[in-house]
């Protein structure tokens, strides 16, 4: 190729790649991107807002040989990957291995500034890990409490909906911190393991739920995501995080029906891989990741 040609070749190419970069930049800096990792029986949900703050939701599995790796080996990579040195906001739903087991590790990689917990002490080795975790880091450390709104900027609002108080509650799924965020028109509503009881408690107080993504409840077991909260929500879309074949028969025939016949659609991290739900605070694009590598 004479030289010539070969520089306008290099100049197109670079022009187009730089062209590609300016296009995601674009795009990435009016979206709020919620990614829900795919992590066997257990939660990670990665949110991501427009100006780059980060917020983690839960960093645990139950179905990997070593449970509490799932930070070191799946979500600091996730967040690596996505250039994030830091967490702007950790929060812990509350203290089963499903949801903590990994954020220790992860922590130690991705520092966090303020951490959300249910304040439940639970004695559990994993759960002290993640205390140490705080400590070391230096994060704030803060008990979500209902009322509570997250100014997360951009216009991104982050509101807890649930636990009410302190909880005494010998349930922990029942006392879980449940999160609306808002952008614009759009609302994500991450419920953790919440189960019925509260559902009902949250529905019969008023406080306003709906949302057009629904993490649903309990990684979709029968014990949650009741007729009245579907009713409630009124999810477009629907987001189980649960293993292929999970060890505890996740999810529940009986709720993906009831979800699918409100006309919402229903996405399992288990089949379908990890799962991103991006928004311009209208619309909602969903992306999955099974076999996508
Ligand atoms: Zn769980």
């Amino acid at each position: 190729m004479p030289n010539d040609k070969r520089i306008a070749v290099l100049a197109a190419s670079a022009m187009i790649t730089a062209l590609i970069w300016i296009s995601v930049l674009a795009t990435d800096r009016s979206v709020l991107k919620v990614t829900f990792l795919d992590v066997g029986d257990g939660l990670c949900t990665v949110v991501r807002t427009p100006s780059g703050k980060t917020m983690v939701f839960d960093c645990g599995t139950s179905s990997w040989r070593d449970n509490e790796s799932i930070g070191t080996r799946l979500a600091a990579p996730y967040l690596q990957s996505m250039g994030i040195d830091k967490i702007d906001v950790a929060v812990l739903s509350h203290p089963h291995s499903d949801h903590v087991s990994g954020f220790a590790g992860l922590l130690a990689a991705k520092p966090a500034k303020l951490v959300l917990d249910t304040g439940i002490k639970e004695g559990s080795p994993e759960y002290m890990k993640f205390i140490r975790a705080i400590r070391k880091c230096h994060a704030r450390y803060r008990i979500a409490k209902r009322g509570q709104v997250l100014d997360m900027g951009d216009g991104v609002k982050v509101k807890v909906l649930d636990p009410t108080m302190i909880a005494s509650n010998s349930d922990l799924n029942e006392e879980c911190i449940v999160l609306r965020i808002v952008y614009g028109q759009s609302a994500f509503l991450l419920a953790a393991d919440a189960g019925d009881e509260a559902e009902h408690e949250m529905l019969s107080d008023g406080i306003k739920v709906r949302a057009q993504l629904l993490q649903v409840g309990h990684h979709g077991s029968r014990l949650a995501t009741s007729p009245e909260w579907i009713e409630a929500v009124k999810p477009d879309i629907a987001v189980i995080s649960c293993a292929r074949n999970s060890q505890y028969h996740f999810p529940s025939r009986q709720v993906v029906e009831r979800l699918e016949a409100s006309g919402a659609r229903v996405y399992i991290t288990g089949k379908d891989g990890a799962i991103q739900a991006t928004t311009d605070g209208n619309t909602i694009w969903m992306r999955t990741f099974r076999n996508s590598w």
